[in-house]
């Protein structure tokens, strides 16, 4: 009898639930030297991995993807939706979370002693976060859109956080080649489709090793259970709101706009949904979320390659969420009630503070400063939630890419580019 090959998706929960039991017990056991000497490594190669091939993989796939457009008006056209959808989804996802915030009211249950225990603690740590965050918000106004072009292609290309300038060049490269009517073009096209498929091949040699990668990196965090008890209410009513983003939000757009089952979207992309919960990170995720939305879910590869990893960079629902919630919460334990005017700024500031947030693990944290400087809440505060900070980041991460990954399906339906995933019938209106 043929024996049944484990599908790679359950070989990764696997990893996972294994590396959360471990780390949860590595300290009792006194491994936590052994993790981080002999285990952490190989979760830290299969991110570097990843990581590796994010910007080779943009640039082959949104210039193959763009040039295989037949206008530039198509492009204009989803770029434009991308956008509108990406913010709209934003803004539904603070205003979820500010919602719960005040109806929870988790800020008024901490007791003062644990409220200045928790401000001692992690009262070093805060000067870095808050430093970065300074840096950031001494920019002028135009200056993140200055940053979009890069003044050198090699230089944008030797550092992941230059996303946005990689995309810039692609974009124009592959908007160049539609319009250069030659055929000295045809075989620089074949050459980028050619780089493409390979570039997707590696992205699954490395998927191959996840479920030892997913192992390690979860063994190797150091989750204080005990702490993430103290601040209970605060922690889930973040992930209340980001569970609303998941089971309410997302399937609504689905249904209002695309005829994909709910069932089938979500079969899709578990496994990029795996991959974010256990790297934290958007960015290092995007090979794993283009490839789910392409092969999945039958996104075209035109629009796959523009709005994900556009989307990694721009569209973060969960850290939306995360910061609203978190800004009104300090400002609850501080005693401070926040008025309509300043929850309004909170949601502003944090539309645009999760824009600028970096898809790597504790990005949101950093722009959380801006947002409480606006309302003028001190930024001390923010030792408050540090503690729990890492879990919440997993879990917002994979909100983040479950929103980029509904617009990328919402897009290519409107432009009738949502091809039948392979292997599966035809999604008829139900
Ligand atoms: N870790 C998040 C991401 O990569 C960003 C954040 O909220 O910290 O999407």
């Amino acid at each position: 009898m043929k024996k049944k090959k484990i599908p790679l998706y359950v070989k990764i929960l696997i990893g996972m639930g294994l590396g959360l039991i471990w780390g949860l017990s590595a300290k009792s056991l006194g491994l936590v030297e052994f993790t981080q000497d002999w285990i952490k490594p190989w979760g830290d190669i299969f991110i570097r991995a990843l990581k590796l091939i994010a910007i080779p993989l943009i640039i082959f796939s949104l210039i193959d993807g763009v040039s295989n457009l037949s206008d530039i008006s198509k492009l204009s056209r989803i770029g434009g939706r991308t956008i509108a959808f990406y913010f709209t989804t934003t803004i539904v996802a603070i205003s979820v979370g500010l919602v719960l915030v005040n109806i929870i009211r988790p800020g008024k249950l901490l007791s003062d002693e644990r409220r200045e225990s928790l401000r001692e603690t992690y009262a070093s740590q805060l000067d870095e976060t808050v430093v970065s965050a300074h840096e950031l918000g001494e920019a002028g106004p135009l200056q993140p859109v200055v940053d979009i072009v890069p003044d050198n292609f090699f230089n944008a290309a030797s550092s992941n956080s230059n996303m946005l300038q990689i995309i810039f060049f692609s974009i124009l490269f592959g908007v160049a080649m539609i319009l250069t009517k030659s055929e000295k073009v045809t075989p620089v096209k074949a050459f980028f489709d050619g780089a493409n498929h390979v570039v997707l091949r590696i992205v699954d040699i490395i998927m191959q090793f996840a479920p030892i990668g997913v192992f390690a990196l979860l063994a190797s965090l150091n989750i204080d259970g005990e702490l993430m008890m103290a601040l209970g209410t605060y922690s889930l009513n973040v992930v209340l709101a980001l569970a609303a983003m998941m089971f309410l939000v997302y399937p609504v757009i689905l249904r209002l706009f695309t005829r994909m089952k709910v069932a089938t979207f979500y079969k899709g992309i578990l496994p990029a949904q795996m991959l974010a919960f256990s790297t934290s990170s958007s960015a290092a995720t995007l090979p794993v979320t283009m490839d789910c939305a392409e092969r999945n879910l039958g996104v075209a590869e035109e629009i796959s390659s523009f709005v994900l990893p556009l989307g990694a960079t721009i569209n973060m629902d969960g850290t939306a969420i995360h910061q609203g919630v978190s800004a009104v919460f300090i400002a609850q334990a501080f005693g401070i009630d926040l008025t309509l005017g300043q929850q309004l700024t909170i949601l502003l500031t944090a539309v645009l503070s999760s824009i600028g947030a970096a898809a790597v693990p504790g990005a949101g944290i950093i722009m959380l400063v801006i947002v409480m400087e606006a309302v003028g809440l001190d930024p001390l505060g923010l030792a408050l939630i540090l503690a729990v900070d890492r879990p919440l980041d997993m879990m917002r991460t994979v909100v983040n890419i479950t929103g980029d990954s509904t617009v990328a399906v919402v897009v290519a339906h409107s432009e009738n580019s949502l091809n039948t995933p392979a292997g599966e019938p035809a999604d008829p209106v139900s």
